[in-house]
């Protein structure tokens, strides 16, 4: 057999946990068709891995890059990752189905202007499709985003007519390909949305195949409560849950992850449930007066009134404007920050738990994103699994392949095996590590040295070769 590409002598990681094992690659066309000895076949193009470690390309299964993907195609914080899918419309705000006239609505303005926004999702779809982006893209549909759409504010329920909407505009998104719908209850926008709203939705979720993550109500005092809501509202749209970014967040409730690790293993013994975590302790997301704490450190990141305080501590602000830190973040916003309110034991609790997948939540709109953006991944294999023997490299593997791709539904990918669709990434397990720090959040990934998406080499020696990823539309998720 003759082969576009053969990978060869490469310590392969296959995604399923397995041990790492020596074989060569074979790819044709958009697939692996062999995994073996193939010293006496022939290929177009051959890349010796030289002792480098090949494992499924990664899926990034909690993203805000909706608008990213169409305007910035080559999707660099992504493909230098090793990343070739991602999961984008999370925490309740995604590109479509909503037309925005003027001020786009927080947290919805994480992902860009009025213009980053579609009214249907099949425009929103046909625009990715148009872009041709570097890896491919699975949408989320967001409950905010919905409700943006039907409602003329969001400081109250929906009403019965609204809900009848948002049902009939998710269900059309979800037929059009769209893979599920997220929440961001803990937003102010979306926060006096009682259960029941939700549950009216979850229910057209259930009814179409698809999944639901959510950026639950509450990541603090009521994180349990929060939980057990989540867990409710899942089990009545009889759907697969996805827990979006566990964590306990401000200082109070460090600690609180023992019995949430201990809930989601009890919950996930009676129906289909994980969570998603990033490997950092400090969270980004829009400035909000309800976040603000002088107990932890506040980066502001972006203001629209304030451009100028970009990447200055919220306290230095305050100090300089003789003010409060409260009435300080009220003159900056809308903007957004960082905020260091995590613990390392909890953080390393969830991420190393074997319900958890690996998510970015990186924000690539931002002008000074966290670095979680550009080096989640990378960090999660040399720093985490490496350095600090978190986890083996199998396990870490899989936490960011085959468990993200059976969750969402994303067929034959997320493993390496004949068949399977030819996304894979090589790198050096000797040298892979993070490059983006807080004080330099847009430095590339080291030892993410080759990625193919869909069997196109894409990421070679340090450029896009190829933009080969393709809109993945839903099919019934896999338990
Ligand atoms: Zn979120």
């Amino acid at each position: 057999m003759i082969f576009d590409v053969i990978i060869r002598r490469a310590n392969v990681v296959d995604g399923t946990g397995r041990e790492p094992f020596v074989a060569d690659v074979g790819v044709r066309g958009e697939r692996i068709v062999a995994i073996g000895d193939l010293d006496m076949a022939q290929a177009a193009q051959v890349v010796q891995a030289q002792g480098r470690y090949l494992a499924p390309g990664f899926i990034d299964v909690h993203t805000h890059d909706d608008n990213c993907a169409i305007r910035e195609p080559e999707m660099l914080p992504k493909i230098t990752q090793g990343i070739t899918t991602v999961i984008v419309g999370n925490c309740g705000i995604s590109a479509s189905p909503v037309k925005i006239v003027g001020e786009v609505p927080d947290p919805m303005n994480l992902l860009g202007e009025s213009d980053a926004f579609f009214a249907q999702f099949d425009a929103f779809a046909a625009a990715l499709e148009a872009a041709t982006p570097a890896v491919n893209v699975a949408a989320l549909i967001g409950h905010t985003t919905l409700r943006a759409g039907v409602m003329d504010r969001f400081d109250r329920a929906a009403t019965g007519d609204e809900i009848l909407a948002m049902r009939g505009a998710l269900r059309q998104a979800l037929r059009g390909g769209a893979i599920g719908m997220s929440t961001g209850l803990a937003y102010t926008n979306a926060r006096l949305a009682p259960t029941a709203e939700v549950k009216a939705l979850v229910e057209v979720v259930g009814e179409e195949g698809g999944i639901y993550t959510t950026h639950m109500r509450n990541e603090r005092e009521t994180l349990f409560e929060a939980m057990d809501e989540a867990f409710e509202t899942a089990r009545h749209g009889k759907v697969p849950l996805v827990i979006s970014h566990l964590k306990c967040a401000d200082v109070e409730n460090w600690g609180k992850s023992e019995h949430a690790i201990d809930k989601l293993e009890a919950a996930a013994r009676e129906q289909p449930c994980n969570c998603d975590c990033y490997p950092y302790s400090a969270c980004s997301t829009t400035l909000d007066l309800w976040r603000v704490s002088d107990q932890f450190d506040i980066l502001v990141t972006w203001s629209k009134p304030h451009p100028e305080q970009g990447r200055r501590l919220l306290s230095d602000i305050a100090a300089e404007w003789e003010v409060d830190l409260t009435e300080a973040a009220r003159r900056l916003m809308p903007a957004g920050a960082i905020y260091h309110n995590m613990d390392e034991t909890d953080v390393r609790r969830v991420l190393s738990h074997p319900l958890t997948m690996i998510g970015s939540d990186g924000l690539p709109s931002d002008p000074n994103p966290h670095p979680r953006l550009w080096g989640s991944f990378p960090r999660v294999i040399g720093h985490y699994c490496r350095d600090e023997g978190l986890f083996a490299l199998p396990e870490a593997i899989r936490k960011m392949t085959s468990m993200s791709a059976a969750r969402f539904g994303l067929t034959d990918r997320g493993v390496i095996r004949e068949g399977a669709f030819a996304d894979l990434t090589l790198f050096d397990f000797e040298t892979v590590l993070d490059g983006a720090s807080f004080v330099a959040p847009t430095t590339p990934a080291i030892g993410i040295d080759w990625v193919m998406v869909n069997g196109q080499p894409t990421w070679v020696d340090g450029d896009v070769r190829n933009r080969a990823g393709r809109l993945l539309r839903r099919e019934a998720v896999i338990e």
